[in-house]
């Protein structure tokens, strides 16, 4: 019999699990792919050079994550090159900073200074605070390219949070292995198995079955840490109303496709990555924060349902400046994140209070918001 089984190694499962490692707990972590990331995933088309496929910058305020780290003094983390996001206009790119409207600003901030974000979506806030064209030109299509979705109705109290920073980390790293190779690091020594999708959980006097298809592990208590629409199916023979609750929260899919192509058939000079707007992707996130002498590195976010497969590869040259036969590897996902609202932050502490009493608790990022160092601490706080 587990202390724990976690379940779904992203980083709130493996935050949870070396949490309860730490703690001396008997615990074993189960993640349904053949590596662990979730959202974290790092391609490696050869052998040293990497682009990320999701998640691509840490910050020295994910404060979970680095007490994990197992240099105290950080000399893993490799700091990003400074490198900016811009607008692509007109086929050039442009600073954020010429989309800005300083009369809008200047009309609306003084009077919105102390403006509380509780309860209130971030279109509505940053509206109140710098004006409806600053939101529409400026920024929708930053915070869209941040979140991957649309961003009006995102809880505006779970984008930027204030929290306190690791002076001694870099401000914003990344790892020699990318962030998949940081994330396998701090899981550590937890024991984990890769291709075991969990399919049902059992609760009973003796703790809960995890089912694993014919098979079958007990434990104490359960973490489960997968993506909103997985924890609702597995959480519906535990509390079919809260499962149905959570169910209705939408996943929003965005199809990343990824190129890597020799550098000097590039013409775009060195971004951090492309803001899209309103072309048909919502960011291209590129390597240039980590040059490599031969590669360079883009990810594009494509908005969902837009473009096909020849059309994603013709958009990801023309914006380049290459041709697709200049492409040298290339790689497609579905990246899933769940659609949040202002209701979602108060079902979250709902749903923490009406597991309090089963030997269920959840982690992901739809319980404190979306980025990795907020998903990480909620999994460290709410897993023992
Ligand atoms: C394109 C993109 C870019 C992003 N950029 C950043 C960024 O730069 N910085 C940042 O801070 N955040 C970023 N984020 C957000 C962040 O990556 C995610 O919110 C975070 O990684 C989610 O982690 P998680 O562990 O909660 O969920 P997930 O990463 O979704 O992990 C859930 C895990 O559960 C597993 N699983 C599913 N079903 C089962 C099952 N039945 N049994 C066992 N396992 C199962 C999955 O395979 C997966 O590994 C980005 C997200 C995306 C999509």
């Amino acid at each position: 019999m587990y202390d724990q089984i976690i379940i779904g190694g992203g980083v709130s499962g493996v935050t949870a699990a070396a949490n309860a490692a730490r703690a001396g707990r008997n615990v074993l972590l189960l993640e349904a792919a053949d590596r662990l990331g979730g959202c974290v995933h790092t391609w490696q088309p050869t052998d040293d050079f990497w682009l990320e496929l999701g998640a691509h910058t840490a910050y020295n305020s994910y404060g979970a994550m680095l007490a994990l780290n197992g240099d105290p003094n950080f000399g893993n983390l490799i700091p990003r090159a400074k490198v900016g996001y811009h607008f692509l206009a007109d086929g050039r790119v442009q600073s954020p900073f010429a989309r800005l409207s300083f009369l809008d600003a200047a009309l609306h901030l003084p009077f919105n200074l102390g403006l509380n974000k509780t309860g209130l979506d971030v279109q509505t806030y940053f509206t109140r605070l710098l004006g409806a064209g600053n939101w529409s030109k400026l920024l929708a299509p930053a915070f869209a390219a941040v979140l991957s979705q649309p961003a009006g109705p995102y809880p505006a109290e779970w984008l930027f949070k204030r929290k306190q920073r690791e002076k001694t980390a870099p401000r914003k790293f990344t790892h020699a292995a990318g962030l998949q190779g940081w994330l396998t690091e701090l899981a550590g020594t937890v024991p984990v198995r890769l291709g075991s999708p969990v399919t049902g959980l059992v609760t009973g006097p003796d703790g809960v079955r995890v089912q694993l298809g014919d098979t079958e592990l007990t434990t104490r208590q359960v973490v489960i840490a997968t993506p909103l629409d997985v924890a609702a199916r597995l959480l519906a023979a535990i509390d079919a109303g809260l499962a149905e609750q959570l169910g209705q929260t939408p996943m929003a899919d965005i199809e990343t496709h990824a190129v890597a192509v020799n550098a000097g058939k590039v013409k775009l000079p060195p971004v951090a990555g492309l803001i899209g707007g309103d072309d048909v992707f919502f960011s291209a996130v590129s390597r240039d924060y980590l040059p490599h002498p031969r590669w360079r590195g883009f990810a594009f976010h494509f908005k969902p349902g837009r473009l096909d497969q020849a059309g994603k590869r013709a958009k990801v040259a023309e914006v380049l400046g290459c041709t697709p036969n200049d492409f040298a590897f290339e790689q497609s996902k579905i990246n899933r994140l769940p659609a949040l609202t202002p209701t979602s932050v108060a079902f979250a502490a709902e749903l923490e209070a009406r597991l309090a009493a089963t030997p269920v608790r959840l982690a992901g990022n739809y319980l404190n918001g979306l980025s990795l160092g907020d998903a990480a601490q909620y999994a460290a706080d709410h897993s023992q």
